[in-house]
């Protein structure tokens, strides 16, 4: 039994069995020596390029991305690169990481944008091949385990969200997309250096920060108990008078906690997040099934869907992504398009709502407005449907005042902070000291703004779910705010407190 320290990012208890990532720990892969390393990176190539193609065919709007990404994969260069550090000893693995991360690396340090972001495709097509490789993919498991990895992207979190009952990675910060989704889904996450292998027998418990590898029958009796009760647990949300509690969710089946819990609705849908589940763009029957679902489901109460907000750490296989904002829209029309009347055509009972993410001015905000407004007018729709942003952007704030037609706001401080403080989401909540004070005096300028213009205010992003933030924000007068179903709890705890003074 080895016991070992780590960094909670998401809270629970879990016990199962180990499953190492292969791909992400590429230099522990073997070489398989002879020339079997060649024909086994070979293979992954040209399988890499074949799936490639498969996406390719259902997705009109995007063949130029996915050409580019043919083309890199078959480059001659990188096979002959790879080739050489086989020679020299290395893992077939070892050598697609390499190469592959020196390639990106350089785009990284490059001065031009355009360049900068295609790091993230060349990472993209790395891990492809990487999976490919290890025929042991670890998404091929079929039975329940707790997962670990150097670090982890949330649309393989969401592929396989069904069987993973814990994470450790060796990197990983609170307010990165991956632990937001372990928040919600309730999967225990800790940060940490382990040393386990496939099949031994992992105990999370991020109550005493730790994790024990191969406990013995006492802590495992001990811990199978506690599993037991923490199912039946149940929170319900205090009488929050003049406030509003709502949800922040990525999948329809996080609504029954919504409803079980009381909220009083869903303050952000990620639909980006559903996105994710798939490699190919969902079709309008398959979006309009999912969403009118979720109307259905929550019927009187208010349901805000962001319209998908991909870049960064939220990548889809089949999309060149842009800086994450409107441009994504702009360059794939088709497939806002296709969300948006999906949604309108979802609006049966007037609850729910449309935000769009990352607007940096009015211009942008009314562009999508118009966009939206032409679309239902198309449809011959007549509900009524409410249309807010997320106020995540140093621009947009400064110059709030400005803004017209905007019911709703939604203040995402996941992003708000990194655009002000340049603090990565990833240190946010450790780093909270430097910055909270001053942000608290600018979200009050903002409630002031919104009293001023009839908008109506709530905050979404991951501070509204940490204690000593949530009450300064009670403080200034921010009514609404939206957090993962279980941070129910800090809801309710500092409602109490705050209601007591
Ligand atoms: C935010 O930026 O605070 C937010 C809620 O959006 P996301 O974390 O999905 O970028
Ligand atoms: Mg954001």
């Amino acid at each position: 039994m080895e016991v070992y320290k780590g960094d909670v990012l998401s809270e629970g208890i879990a016990v199962g069995k180990a499953y190492v990532e292969k791909s992400g720990f590429a230099k522990w892969v073997k070489k398989l020596g002879g020339k079997q390393d060649k024909k086994a990176l070979e293979r992954a190539i040209n399988d890499s390029i074949k799936q490639i193609e498969e996406i390719k065919n259902n997705n009109a709007e995007n063949q130029d991305y996915l050409n580019i990404q043919i083309l890199l994969i078959s480059d001659p260069i990188l096979k002959e690169k790879t080739f050489n550090l086989l020679d020299a000893g290395m893992s077939a693995s070892q050598s697609v990481d390499q190469v592959l991360d020196e390639y990106a690396q350089s785009l990284t340090s490059s001065t031009n944008q355009y360049l900068q972001q295609r790091a993230i495709d060349i990472l993209d097509i790395k891990n492809r091949i990487l999976s490919n490789l290890n025929g042991s993919d670890w998404r091929l498991a079929d039975t329940h385990f707790i997962y670990y990895a150097r670090q982890l992207h949330p649309s393989f979190l969401i592929q396989n969200k069904k069987k993973i009952l814990g994470i450790v990675t060796n990197s990983g910060g609170y307010s990165s997309h991956t632990a937001i989704l372990c928040r919600q889904l309730n999967i225990p996450y800790l940060v940490s250096k382990i040393k386990v292998k496939d099949e031994d027998l992992i105990v999370l418990d991020t109550r005493k920060q730790q994790i024990i590898v191969n406990p013995d029958q006492e802590n495992l009796s001990h811990y199978e108990e506690i599993i037991k009760k923490l199912a039946n647990e149940s929170y319900q949300a205090v009488v929050h008078k003049d406030f509003g509690f709502y949800a922040n969710v990525s999948d329809n089946s996080e609504l029954d906690k919504v409803l079980e819990y009381n909220f009083d609705g869903v303050g952000l849908y990620r639909t980006e997040m559903i996105f994710m589940n798939t490699n190919r763009p969902y079709t309008y029957e398959e979006q309009y099934e999912i969403y009118s679902e979720a109307v259905e489901k929550l019927t009187f109460k208010p349901i805000y869907f962001r319209t998908f907000d991909i870049g960064d750490d939220k990548q889809l296989p089949y999309i060149k992504s842009y800086k994450k904002g409107i441009d994504n829209y702009k360059n794939n029309p088709v497939l806002f398009r296709t969300q948006i009347e999906a949604l309108i055509n979802a609006n049966k009972y007037d609850n729910l709502g449309i935000m769009f993410p990352m607007i940096f001015n009015n211009e942008e905000f009314n562009y999508l407005r118009n966009w939206v407004l032409d679309i239902k007018k198309e449809l011959g729709n007549t509900s009524q449907i409410k249309l807010g942003m997320m106020l995540e952007t140093r621009e947009a704030m400064e110059k709030l005042r400005e803004f017209e037609n905007v019911d709703f706001i939604s203040i995402g401080t996941n992003d708000l902070v990194l655009s002000i403080y340049h603090i990565n989401r990833n240190l946010q909540k450790e780093q909270m000291e430097k910055y909270i004070n001053d942000l608290v005096s600018k979200i009050a300028e903002v409630v002031q703004i919104c009293q001023d213009k009839g908008i109506s205010l709530s905050i979404c992003g991951e501070l509204a779910a940490i204690t000593n933030a949530l009450k300064s924000f009670m403080k200034i007068g921010v009514k609404n705010f939206s957090v993962a179903t279980p941070a129910i709890r800090v809801l309710n705890k500092v409602y109490k407190e705050f209601r007591v003074k």
